[in-house]
Parts: structure tokens; sequence; C-alpha cells
């Protein structure tokens, strides 16, 4: 089998591997690297979903790279500008040399005796194994099931005559100007694809079973678009990017702390958008609180556009079957469709499903905490660049990067090859590492790591704590442990 060496091997090349070779190839510029990336194309999430109007949802100057200005005049993004954003950022860097496309990762092992990682890839074109060792492995491989969305299991789907995608798996021949839509589903994709489709649908109907908290924001921000007419492009970027972390966190807090009048002011502005006789509570109050579940935002209120300008609309109800034409409701009620749009939602994975062991023993990551939300107790020498389900992905991912950057250079200073948390602290209680209560967090919870009671194992959701404790605290912790080079058995026997 073939094989070769680097310093690190990342896993994955979408905004957190790029993230991650940029902060690699500039603050340890002597370590060697190479991004391992399953498909053929950067980009990840923002290569995979071709669904119609797929944008971020949220602004781009808090999902944008720390590094890299966003200078678009939209910070409610689509898809493709920020694949762009993504392309540019990775050759603008060299970044894109370093990847090794085509090369999807199943196992890595890693050796105490050689302080090493073991990783295999399999090559997609050939499904031949080809083996990488190194000493650090970054998994930036996202959270989600690339080969599968999921669906619910809905009665009848075979009855129906049309045709039935998955938002993940859309492809560009899906015709859809003129038909009759039903999109199943409330999060942020049903409320991205609705919009859009209702340009060219006969009609969209968005059914959902319960209500989401929906929020109109500008699509642009004006004070970033203004703030770079008169400075550069990166003092604007960066003073917009505190201005809506702060925003963020203030309004995030609220949610938690006042949730009821966080509810009626979110209640009340579908209201004010909707007008008076449109049925709020049915449709838009959810049972839950808010930031219990991800509140979900639409740029200039294009989903409240759409449905007053009666191109689409919203169902509150339960599927009792899909019929041949379409829906029929718990209600009774019947939805005609020709096509049938399933935004039913992901399925979460932890790094990747690889089959990872340490010295010979299967690790299973429901067994571990998360160190800092990035390391796993027991596990030397791995991170996982995991962003942050309050705000912007990249935020945590930044800074993920900036802490394994200092470990790595803490390392070489005092000699050191292997760096690994241990959980000894018989006080430390265990809780799930993500605390929403909505339905794709609560199918796979299960397989997470778990978090702590207490610092470095709880995870504080606290982009200024997080800027504080990984950018600045202190890496020799007591809890991190550290060790050098050990001889090999070969070495002992030579010496001997
Ligand atoms: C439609 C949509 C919109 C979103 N909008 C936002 C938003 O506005 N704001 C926000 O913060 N978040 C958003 N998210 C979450 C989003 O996924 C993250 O923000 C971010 O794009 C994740 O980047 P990533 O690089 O960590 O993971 P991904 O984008 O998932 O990229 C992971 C890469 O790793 C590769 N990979 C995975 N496993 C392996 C393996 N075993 N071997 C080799 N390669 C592998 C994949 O092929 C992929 O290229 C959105 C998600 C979706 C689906």
């Amino acid at each position: 089998m073939r094989e070769e060496r680097f310093d690190v091997v990342i896993v994955g090349a979408g905004i957190s591997g790029i993230g991650a070779g940029y902060h690699l190839q500039t603050n340890c510029p002597n370590r060697s690297y190479a991004i391992l990336e399953g498909r053929d194309r950067i980009g990840g999430t923002w290569d995979l979903f071709q669904y119609p109007g797929v944008r971020s949802d949220s602004d781009m100057y808090t999902l944008g790279f720390s590094f890299r200005p966003w200078t678009a005049p939209k910070a409610i993004a689509d898809g493709p500008s920020i694949l762009q954003y993504l392309r540019d950022t990775a050759c603008a860097y060299g970044i894109d040399d370093k990847i090794r496309f085509r090369h999807h990762v199943t196992r890595a092992a890693w050796s105490s005796l050689d302080s090493e990682w073991t990783v295999e890839a399999e090559r997609a074109e050939t499904g031949d194994a080809v083996r990488f060792r190194c000493n650090f492995l970054f998994m930036c491989s996202g959270y989600y099931d690339y080969a599968r969305g999921y669906t619910p299991e809905f009665p009848g789907t075979e009855r129906f005559k049309g045709r039935i995608v998955h938002p993940q798996f859309w492809t560009p021949d899906i015709d859809y100007a003129g038909k009759r839509v039903v999109v199943i589903g409330s999060g942020a994709t049903a409320v991205t694809l609705v919009p859009e489709m209702a340009k060219q649908a006969a009609h969209v109907t968005m059914l959902q079973r319960s209500p989401t908290y929906i929020v109109a924001a500008p699509e642009q921000d004006t004070f970033a678009n203004g703030l770079r007419k008169y400075a550069s492009a990166k003092f604007a970027y960066a003073v917009t990017r505190w201005k809506n972390v702060l925003l963020g966190m203030a309004f995030f807090w609220f949610c938690r702390h006042y949730p009821e009048r966080a509810k009626a002011l979110m209640v009340k502005g579908v209201r004010n958008a909707l007008g008076p006789d449109y049925p709020v509570d049915r449709d838009f109050v959810p049972s839950y609180n808010p930031w219990d579940q991800r509140v979900c935002l639409v740029p200039d209120g294009d989903l409240f556009d759409a449905i007053k300008s009666q191109r689409a609309s919203v169902v509150t109800d339960r599927i009792e079957t899909f019929t041949e034409t379409g829906l029929q409701l718990e209600s009774g009620a019947i939805l005609e469709a020709d096509l049938i749009v399933t935004a039913t939602g992901l399925n979460l994975q932890v790094l990747s499903d690889l089959k990872i062991t340490v010295d010979g023993a299967r690790v299973d990551p429901a067994q571990t905490f998360a160190y800092k939300g990035m390391m796993f107790s027991g596990v030397p020498n791995l991170a996982l660049s995991m962003g942050y389900t309050n705000a912007s992905w990249t935020l945590k991912c930044d800074l993920t990067c900036e802490y394994v950057c200092r470990l790595l250079n803490h390392m070489d200073k005092r000699g050191y090859t292997q760096a690994c948390p241990r959980q000894n602290d018989p006080t430390l209680a265990s809780e799930p590492m993500l605390d929403f209560s909505s339905g794709y967090v609560q199918r796979s919870i299960a397989k997470f790591p778990k978090q702590g009671s207490k610092a470095p194992w709880r995870l504080y959701q606290n982009y200024v704590l997080d800027v504080l404790t990984l950018g600045y605290g202190s890496i020799e912790d007591g809890v991190m442990e550290f060790s050098g080079p050990r001889q090999s058995s070969e070495g002992l026997q030579a010496a001997g």
C-alpha cells in the first residue's frame, strides 16, 4: 500500500479544512500538512447543496474567515458566492495545492510507541486504500452524513406519481416552473426554499408539523457597506464582525434569560409582516422557548412577502399518508402536489464515523468527554473543528485552529510529541454535548461525546470567553497530559 508522511493531516476541505490549512501554514510554518478530501471539489456544504436559493442563514461577517474580509454587498449570501469565496481563499493562500481530492478517510489508528496516526483513505476512482502517517490528526469533516439526508418514514410514498426529492440531493434537472410544490419542514432549508421556488412555481406550500421562530433581517448590512467606503475592507470587516458577534450574543442572552419577552418580540415581528388577519398563533408560535432550537432568519422577510402575495402558504398539520396526487393530512385536508421536497433535515455524524483506535483499542466517541469542545479524553493528538450552534460556525473553527497551532508550537518548544486530555476528575458531572431540543440533535446526541459540568470540559458556546481561553489560556492546564518521544522496541534493542 502507498504511504506518505506529514506532520499534520487535515480531513475535509470545507470552510473548516481551508481555515485549518491557513492557520497551520501561517502559525506553524515548519509543520508539513495535507488535506484529504473525499469529494472531487472543495467547499463541503457550499458545494454539496444545490437546491434553489441555497444561502447562509447567518451573516458572512461572522461566517467568513477571521483572516479574509467578506466584501460582497450581501451579508446573507447565496451559496455560489460563498463557494467562490472559499475557492478564492484556498487559491490565494496556496491551500488548494495541499488538497488530495477523492481520498475518503475510513480509519485512523494511533500508536503511542511511534507518536503517530496511521490514516487510511479510500481512493474514489479505484477503491484502493492509501495510507498516510502523521503526528497530529485534524478532523474538519463537518457534522453530517453526506451520503444520506434524514427523511422520516412517511406512509404511502410509493403511491405518489410525482417526484419526491430531499434538498441534499437536488439536481439541476428538477423543473418546478408552473408546478404545485409542497415543501415538508419548517427549518432553515424550508424557509429558504419556499420564497425562492414561489418565484416560478404555480404555488408552494410549506407543510410543517409545528412552527419555528422566524425572524426577518436585512439581507445587506448597511453599516458594513457604508464603512467600506471610508475605511479599508479589512478594518470594515473586523469592526462589523465584532458588531455582529456582540449583537448575536446579546440576542441569544436575551432569549435565554427573558424567553417570554423574546417570544413576544419575535411573534410581533411576524404579525407586523403578515398583517392582523393572518393566524400567526397557528403557524408561527412554537411550543418551545426561543433558542431551545435554532431561530430561522429570513432575509428582508422574503418568506412573509411570498405568503402575502399568495404565491406561498403555510399549513400546520401532520401527514397521514402520501396519495397518488399529493398528501392526505391528519386533519382530513388534502394537498395536491406535482413535486414534494422533504426538507426534513440532516443525519448528524461524529468524526465522520471513522473507525478510530488508540493503541489497538477502539474509540467510542460517546464514551469520551470533549476537551474545550475540540479534543477527546484519552485520544492523543486529535482535534475536531466544530462550530457554534448559537452563532456562525467559523467563529469557533477559527479559534479551534488558533488553539491547535498554539498547542503544536508548545509541543515543539518543549520537545513533546504527544498531547492527550485526561479526565480524572471524579466530581465532574456529564451533560449532553448539544443542548438543543431539535429533532436532528435528539436523534443523534447519544453518538456524541459528552460535555462536563466545568471547564475545560464544558462547552460555553460563548465567543468572547473562547477568545480569551483558547487564544490566551494556559496550554499546560493540568488536564492536558504531555509526553516526549518514546523509544521504539527496535530502538530499545539497539540501545541494549
Ligand atoms: C444549507 C446549509 C446552510 C448553512 N448555513 C449556515 C450558516 O449560515 N451559518 C453557519 O454558521 N452554518 C451554516 N451551516 C452549517 C455549515 O455546514 C457550516 O457552517 C460549515 O459550512 C461547515 O463547514 P465544515 O468545513 O466544518 O464542514 P462541511 O462543509 O460539511 O465540509 C466537510 C468536508 O469534509 C469532507 N469529509 C467528510 N468526511 C470525510 C472523510 N471521512 N474523508 C474525507 N473527506 C471527508 C466532506 O466531503 C466535506 O468536503 C449550513 C449548513 C447547511 C447544510
